[in-house]
């Protein structure tokens, strides 16, 4: 079987994928995170207004590798809520991975 993971540093299709991750600065906001979870990021991730993850142009901050390829969550076990929601295969996945160039899963 199998396993899928939602975010890009674990084993899955999203290790060798990080689409998601990069398609827009909008989308790894914070949510329902409480002020603990979120004291577990390190500041240099997180964006000016503390509404989400910082984000260079697209792309977040904590994704390091080559999209596509192989890629990783630098702040894996405290990632946000929206990253862990969006799922291999859903349409939100769908989306990010046509915008890369990769095949929906
Ligand atoms: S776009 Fe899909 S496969 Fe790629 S990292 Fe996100 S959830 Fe995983
Ligand atoms: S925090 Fe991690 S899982 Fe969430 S968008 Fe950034 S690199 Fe991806």
């Amino acid at each position: 079987m199998e396993i899928f993971d939602n975010a890009p540093g674990e084993t899955g299709p999203c290790q060798a994928c990080g689409a998601c991750c990069a398609t827009s600065r909008n989308w790894p906001r914070f949510t329902i995170e409480d002020d603990a979870a979120l004291d577990l990021i390190p500041a240099k991730f997180v964006n000016g207004t503390l509404s989400g993850m910082r984000c260079e142009g697209e792309r977040c901050s904590a994704l390091s590798g080559r999209i596509g390829v192989a890629t990783s969550c630098g702040i894996y076990a405290m990632r946000p809520e929206v990253c862990r929601t969006c799922m291999p295969g859903d349409p939100e996945c769908s989306m990010a991975r046509r915008r890369h160039g990769l095949r929906a899963l």
